[in-house]
């Protein structure tokens, strides 16, 4: 184990790296996630995704969209379920630049339980996986989708799987396959955060600016952190898509229209980020899509 973890991670960093040992599942689920990453081969955001081909083109249920509360319909759904979400998480935690964007693997809970979802009108129960962002650049706000017309500066993606599909391959396939929730930032003077959880990741930021490079997290991290004070009992849920290739349309989405307020000195950090042909990694969001006559709900406490 000790060989294996460590001379993977130097192959994959491709630079020096602390021997910190990764317990093997969770080194297996890295894996995976960057195998699923590159199964859908190169792509980037210079035309924000216009030029992905397959589904990304031909798919009528893709995201993001603009969520407007005023065409969305309200009507009674059961709250959103947290489970696990207030668990200290296995460490440590790796965080991964992957040519687009900041990606960390959500292993389990120390007592070895996953962080999951279910309730609204989610199809199922739902397993945390991955968390990631997607952002602009010092001049233009980069969240996905976009609220009454408005984009944020940066929109967090926390990617759950339906616990009846054995991996996120095999979820992709199915409507029912995936849940991920967005939360939307806002960049905002103030020097210091309380959202402790998100700043272990952001500080990690500066030591994977690097295509393909690494750093590790320790210390107590819950799923339920990343949502910093976020009311979650307000939502927008729609059927859509992944927002990268192969735009698969196997998601349930939820996106929350309160808004974390995080430094804009921390959110920089995601600005300094490097793609695989070492350009600058910014303005990664897709553009918005047609909602095709698909119906918005909106969830009112
Ligand atoms: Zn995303």
């Amino acid at each position: 184990m000790f060989c294996f973890s460590f001379w993977w991670l130097l192959a994959f960093s491709g630079s020096t790296f602390a021997y910190i040992e990764i317990p093997g599942a969770y080194l297996a689920a890295i894996r995976q996630d960057r195998a699923d990453d590159q199964s859908a081969g190169e792509y980037n955001y210079d035309e924000q995704g216009d030029d992905w081909t397959g589904t990304c083109q031909t798919g009528v249920n893709q995201t993001p969209i603009d969520l407007i509360f005023d065409d969305s319909k309200i009507v009674s759904i059961p709250r959103l379920r947290f489970y696990n979400y207030d668990q200290a998480l296995q460490t440590p935690l790796v965080i991964t630049n992957n040519g687009h964007t900041a990606n960390m693997v959500i292993p389990l809970t120390r007592d070895g339980q996953r962080a999951s979802i279910n309730g609204s009108l989610l199809p199922g129960d739902f397993e945390a996986q991955s968390v990631h962002f997607h952002w602009g650049s010092p001049n233009s706000a980069g969240s996905e989708h976009a609220i009454n017309f408005e984009r944020y500066d940066v929109e967090m993606h926390i990617v759950h799987k339906n616990k009846i599909y054995d991996t996120i391959g095999e979820a992709t396939l199915h409507p029912d396959g995936l849940a991920v929730l967005g939360v939307m930032f806002r960049a905002v003077r103030r020097q210091s955060s309380q959202h402790y959880g998100l700043n272990k990741i952001f500080n990690q930021l500066p030591r994977i600016e690097q295509y393909k490079s690494n750093a590790t997290i320790t210390g107590r991290l819950t799923v339920g952190q990343l949502l910093g004070n976020i009311v979650t009992g307000e939502f927008f849920t729609y059927n859509g898509s992944l927002t990268t290739p192969d735009c698969a349309e196997a998601v349930t989405w939820t996106v929350f229209p309160d808004v974390l307020n995080y430094p804009r000195r921390q959110i920089a950090k995601l600005w300094n980020l490097k793609d695989s042909r070492k350009n600058p990694l910014i303005n990664n969001y897709r553009s918005l899509q047609d909602t095709n006559g698909r119906v918005v709900y909106y969830r009112a406490i």
